[in-house]
């Protein structure tokens, strides 16, 4: 099977249009030999038993042909091995799997190596990440994933950093700071390496970051260049042609004009490569702030103006040099938080009877996107969930079709939006099946709601800089708001056909933020869930063949691989990210709560592995002190709460499902305790920085008394019930 891949896969590297690149790639630096080398790298495909680049492939299809493990024989999967993680946030990581051994990293940038039939641990990398860079991540701080090249990993740590490790050993090889730390940058997406050059992004963009992509020599860490996404604010004379253009599209008056309005446009995730094209594309995320009337105001006054170029877009540029080649805007004039920074996928396909080399994407604003990737030409676009802000793409233009009563600004109502800032899709990577011709999808519904707030103002040093009143649409104490909104929460598995733009299929989840996908030549598509289980599904009718109780929310993607001929799958399971975060902690089923086991789990036909017991569900009733704070100074604590504490510890301090339910803690009791934390930062090792900067005492004291409020509404909902806790 190997052999035969290998074989397959160095025929498909010389077929047409390849072999004039070919002489390129091989001439161009290559590793020794053992190592990972460029024609490696673009023949990923035909190496079946490995799994050497984030996405598997440059296409990054996450397709594997093993058919070891199929439709058939699923049944008999079981645990080969598990390696707990020593830390208990979220694990979003795809692993590399090179000459049977597995690479992995972990929450907090940490990197492990692992044998990969045995579990046997053969080396970690802890690279010290400080506890207090949590506040700087807007969505936990997690990892997705390494890259590989020659005798090197590359991976990317929460505070900035690049970091090139022996991949035998462990050692640092070199490491390099890649952005001003000073800002809130962070680095959670994985590297790609193209021909010896590591390509990475950053995010930020909800903290006032100017977002851009850059390359390092392999070998020496040497940045080669460096793409903005975004124009430089002020003067911009001094730019680059792709950057004046994209001027044209901004007010310049403001851009720029202090920290927290540097754009945004990171690049936190996706990239793609096309070794025939020579063209990289990288997905462009959402402005900051989110809000464009403050971003990008009209000068009349009116509300915002402009497409605010490359925000939310799809870019194609040389790997070699970082040149601009083309561009397609999925949101112009973004205001929701709606990024394409989504898994981009490239794949060949007939279309309207002719072939087409194309580029697919199910960015967060809910289309499903198929374009042509040799030009950025829009093909087609349709919704892939139930969507409110849009009524549809231009076919002639490839623009959305508006609602205009959801572009909230600065004044006037709010607006429920569909989807909300999580998105219909977010970065859980999707799969390709070349024998469906389907793409799986993990898709939810999460509408939010938008309120306007008149006198935003930015704050350069700590919390959420989106330009939208987070705190506005308070839940009243009667708990029927909280169930209307868990009625509307929805997740499902989509198997969407990319040339009809609709789904054959759809599997159903109990809720949203369930795994990233794999599709196997077994006819399988693996995922992990929200509610603990990790699945085999037919690939061809979705349906449940195979599933295995992993004790904790799973929303990392699986891979598969073989040693010694033998086939095997692995995902990392623990629960995380910006949705577990920010969830009602009390809408989530009692009897099996979401909670973090962070862990890798290897599985394979006849494994007869078992998991210990899952720790014991604590009781913990809400036991808060009684609240006496005045209304007035609870009013205050209520905004400040949804404007710095919100997007980690839950809206309306509804508990959240990974970090602290502030309405339990015990700090709660006592202003000085909370003072040490909130103000002193006490707890800054542990991801809990210091808002000194941000909040004055006064206020820090009437978050404490909002929280108590909130912890007797709750409390008084909860009487009479025995409820078990996390
Ligand atoms: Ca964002």
């Amino acid at each position: 099977m190997h052999v035969k891949r290998w074989a397959a896969g160095a025929a498909a590297l010389l077929s047409a249009g390849m072999l004039a690149n070919c002489s390129q790639i091989f001439a161009s630096g290559d590793a020794d030999a053992g190592g990972i080398t460029t024609a490696m790298l673009v023949a990923a495909d035909g190496d079946a038993a490995n799994w050497i680049s984030h996405g598997r492939t440059y296409s990054e299809q996450r397709f594997s042909p093993l058919d070891s493990v199929n439709r058939e024989n699923v049944g008999q999967l079981g645990l080969a091995w598990y390696a707990d993680m020593d830390t208990a946030r979220g694990q979003e990581a795809t692993p590399l799997v090179i000459d049977g051994k597995l690479y992995l990293t972990t929450a907090w940038s940490k990197v492990k190596a692992f044998d990969a039939t045995t579990g046997k641990p053969l080396w970690e990398f802890d690279p010290k990440v400080p506890g207090e860079t949590a506040v700087k991540a807007c969505c936990d701080v997690v990892n997705r994933g390494l890259a590989a090249y020659g005798d090197k990993l590359f991976f990317g740590t929460l505070d900035g950093r690049l970091i090139a490790l022996d991949r035998n050993t462990g050692a640092v090889a070199w490491e390099k700071v890649t952005v001003d730390q000073s800002k809130s940058y962070t680095i959670t997406g994985a590297p790609r390496v193209i021909d010896g050059k590591v390509i990475i992004g950053n995010g930020g963009a909800e903290f006032g970051v100017r977002g851009f992509v850059a390359a390092y020599n392999a070998d020496t860490g040497e940045q080669l260049w460096k793409f903005y996404t975004v124009p430089e604010g002020g003067d911009a004379k001094d730019q680059p042609a792709y950057l004046k253009k994209a001027a044209e599209t901004w007010n310049m008056d403001v851009l720029g004009a202090n920290d927290a309005i540097g754009g945004g446009g990171t690049v936190w995730d996706s990239m793609a490569y096309d070794p025939e094209l020579d063209l990289l594309y990288i997905g462009v995320g959402n402005g900051s702030p989110w809000n464009r009337a403050y971003r990008s105001p009209a000068k009349d006054g009116s509300g915002g103006e402009g497409d605010n170029l490359y925000l939310s877009s799809i870019v194609a540029i040389r790997p070699k040099t970082g040149e601009y080649v083309w561009h397609y805007q999925t949101t112009p004039g973004e205001t929701w938080d709606f990024t394409a920074t989504q898994h981009i996928m490239l794949a060949d396909m007939e279309i309207d009877g002719k072939p087409r080399k194309v580029l697919m994407q199910a960015p967060k604003n809910g289309f499903f996107y198929v374009i042509d990737r040799a030009t950025g030409q829009f093909i087609s676009a349709k919704p892939y969930i139930s969507i409110n802000w849009a009524t549809g793409v231009d076919p002639k233009t490839g623009r959305p079709i508006e609602n205009p009563e959801t572009r909230v600004d600065r004044s006037g109502k709010p607006a429920l939006v569909m989807p909300g800032a999580l998105g219909g899709h977010n970065w859980h990577p999707m799969a390709f099946s070349p024998t469906e011709k389907l793409v799986y999808i993990p898709a939810f519904e999460a509408g939010m709601m938008y309120a306007p707030e008149a006198a935003w103002k930015p704050d350069t040093a700590r919390g959420f800089n989106v330009g939208f009143n987070l705190g506005a649409g308070d839940l009243p104490p009667d708990g029927g708001f909280r169930k209307q909104v868990a009625g509307t929460l929805r997740g499902m598995l989509l198997a969407w056909d990319p040339v009809a733009q609709k789904a054959r299929w759809t599997v159903e989840h109990p809720g949203p933020w369930n795994g990233g996908l794999l599709a196997t030549g077994g006819g399988l598509v693996f995922q992990g869930t929200a509610g603990s289980e990790f699945n085999a599904y037919d690939a061809a009718n979705g349906k449940k063949l195979w599933s295995f109780a992993a004790q904790t929310g799973v929303v990392a993607p699986p891979v598969t691989y073989t040693v010694n001929g033998e086939q095997y799958v692995a995902v990392l399971a623990g629960w995380g990210g910006a949705y577990a975060l920010s969830v009602d902690g009390d809408i989530i089923d009692r009897k099996a709560p979401v909670r973090n086991i962070s862990r890798l789990l290897v599985f394979k036909l006849g494994g007869t592995a078992k998991l210990p017991a899952p720790p014991a569900l604590a009781d913990m009733p809400l036991d808060p002190p009684p609240s006496t704070a005045p209304a007035e100074v609870i009013a205050v604590g209520q905004v400040k709460y949804g404007r710095y504490c919100a997007v980690c510890h839950a809206p309306g301090a509804v508990g959240s499902t990974v970090l602290p339910d502030l309405r339990r803690a015990g700090a709660l009791e006592s202003a000085a305790t909370w003072g040490a934390v909130v103000h002193d930062g006490a707890l800054k090792d542990r991801g809990m920085a210091s808002f000194a900067g941000s909040l004055s005492k006064d206020e820090i004291e009437a978050i404490r008394a909002y929280v108590i409020k909130r912890a007797n509404e709750d409390k008084a909902l909860e009487a009479g019930k025995k409820i078990a806790r996390r």
